[in-house]
């Protein structure tokens, strides 16, 4: 099927069924080309607590899904590609976190939104790439915080909010491919640029880098910096949303073709048989959607 058909499929089923759409920026472009809405981890999760639609079709990875069933429990959640899994989220397992948490009783644990809905569940409070750092000077200053599953946004969010804790070694395997030999080669070729990292870079990209910010912070400061030309350290996704909204200003990918291969599983045939089909459905045992949304509904009161 022709996409401009694939399309007027999807939404003549979106109308039948009252339901919305919403991408995540690393999805295939043609997928965000379908969505209502088109954010990261934390504006997604918003809109899927806000929304009156009865089904949420949600591509992105797994755990994004998960947590607009876990604010929205009344509404079906489908996910195009039940195989669409996060990688720095696999890194930490429920067993593990509870049994540190039973060996340090005191600590507070703060569960950056890339982990299961089990993950949420043992955490006090959770945050994204957006907030990470809001959410940690908001906790108390006598107590000890343990930092998961990125170890790169927790050592970023540490320094720069000056507060010790201890970080999980988990990390995203897309953007641990950036490195510093990629950049000189990127700035050699655009010595004009600003180079803009996402947090889940290693400590020395973050550390080379003119901004550091979360995807869609990324995409402001691209409309709001004097410069003309910028090299992108994320996901290369994220690239038609800044050409969209800053058609002026000129975007490199630090690394081209580095892409999360599971956001690519999100395909528009896939969108398409999940709204004809209502497969695959997100489902999430009720006293862990309890105690996951206590943790994002902290974040979110924030
Ligand atoms: S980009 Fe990295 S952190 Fe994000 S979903 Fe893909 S593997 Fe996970």
């Amino acid at each position: 099927m022709e996409f401009p058909e694939l399309k007027e499929r999807v939404q003549e089923l979106k109308a039948k069924k009252n339901a919305v759409i919403l991408a995540h920026y690393y999805t295939p472009y043609e997928t965000q080309e379908l969505a209502d809405y088109v954010g990261d981890s934390l504006e997604l999760s918003r809109l899927a607590a806000k929304t009156d639609a009865d089904t949420i079709v949600f591509c992105g990875v797994d755990f994004m899904a998960e947590s607009a069933k876990i604010l929205s429990p009344q509404k079906t959640v489908l996910t195009p590609d039940p195989r669409a899994n996060c990688p720095m989220a696999n890194m930490l397992m429920p067993k593990e976190l509870r049994r540190y948490k039973e060996e340090h009783p005191d600590t507070i644990v703060v569960a950056y939104v890339n982990c299961s809905a089990e993950i949420k569940a043992e955490a006090y409070i959770c945050c994204t790439s957006a907030n990470a750092g809001k959410v940690v000077a908001s906790l108390p200053k006598d107590k000890p915080v343990l930092f998961v599953p990125d170890r790169y946004l927790g050592t970023f969010t540490k320094k720069s909010v000056g507060r010790e804790m201890e970080v999980w070694p988990g990390f995203c395997p897309t953007h641990q491919r950036f490195t510093l030999k990629a950049l000189a080669e990127a700035k050699a070729l655009h010595p004009e640029a600003e180079f803009l990292a996402h947090p889940e870079c290693p400590e020395e990209l973050s550390a080379a880098a003119d901004f550091v910010g979360s995807t869609s912070a990324i995409i402001r400061r691209v409309g709001e910096s004097d410069a003309k030309e910028f090299i992108i350290g994320t996901e290369q996704g994220v690239l038609k949303a800044i050409r969209e909204k800053s058609p002026d200003k000129i975007v490199y990918p630090l690394l081209e073709g580095n892409v999360c291969p599971n956001m690519k599983l999100m395909t528009p045939q896939k969108v398409l048989w999940a709204l004809e089909d209502n497969e695959y459905e997100i489902k999430v045992l009720e006293d862990t959607r309890i105690k996951a949304k206590e943790a994002l509904d902290r974040m979110l009161a924030l």
